[in-house]
């Protein structure tokens, strides 16, 4: 017997996964903003506030048990990223997976990129230092300094890239 509202990547993933999201789940509770918010205890380093839980033998952040147990599997390269900008919510429509370009460049369309923004908003991947070195080493469809060749190098999409050395969530440098 299997829960219907959990993936079968849960199944595979977690020794005993109607357990993890039961002390998921139940801990989540949600608020007048639409979020809901993981109970228990938080991240206090950085990244800041995410929720976390001690899941068979693992520190995991809540909102990735989430995503593990309702969607299922995480990509490598993805994140599990907050349209709400909430980080110990766990509501599955406010989730959503993409780079650490990706979740920059929500904030920006959303305009709230306003500070602290560059090197704070992104994770440690990308430094305005990192930035200008892609900048100068860019040359259009090169096999090594190419878009492709650099998102590969760098971990990002294409898209990402481009909007890199186009300037786009990095214009201010
Ligand atoms: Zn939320």
């Amino acid at each position: 017997m299997s829960n219907p509202c959990l993936s079968s990547f849960a199944y595979r993933f977690f020794k005993d996964a109607e357990k993890v999201a039961q002390r998921v789940l139940s801990r989540l509770e949600k608020q007048s903003n639409g979020c809901w918010e993981w109970q228990g205890a938080r991240i206090n380093k950085a990244p800041y506030g995410y929720g976390e839980m001690h899941t068979e033998g693992k520190v995991m952040l809540t909102h990735r048990l989430v995503w593990l147990l309702l969607v299922g599997e995480i990509p490598n390269g993805l994140h599990v990223l907050h349209h709400c900008d909430n980080p110990p919510c766990g509501a599955l429509p406010h989730l959503f997976l993409g780079t650490p370009l990706d979740n920059a460049l929500d904030k920006v369309r959303k305009g709230r990129d306003n500070p602290p923004r560059g090197e704070a908003v992104w994770t440690a991947k990308l430094t305005p230092a990192k930035v200008i070195a892609i900048r100068a080493r860019f040359k259009p469809w090169s096999k090594t300094d190419g878009v492709a060749a650099m998102a590969r190098e760098f971990g990002f999409s294409e898209t990402g890239m481009r909007a890199v050395i186009k300037g786009g969530a990095w214009a201010w440098l």
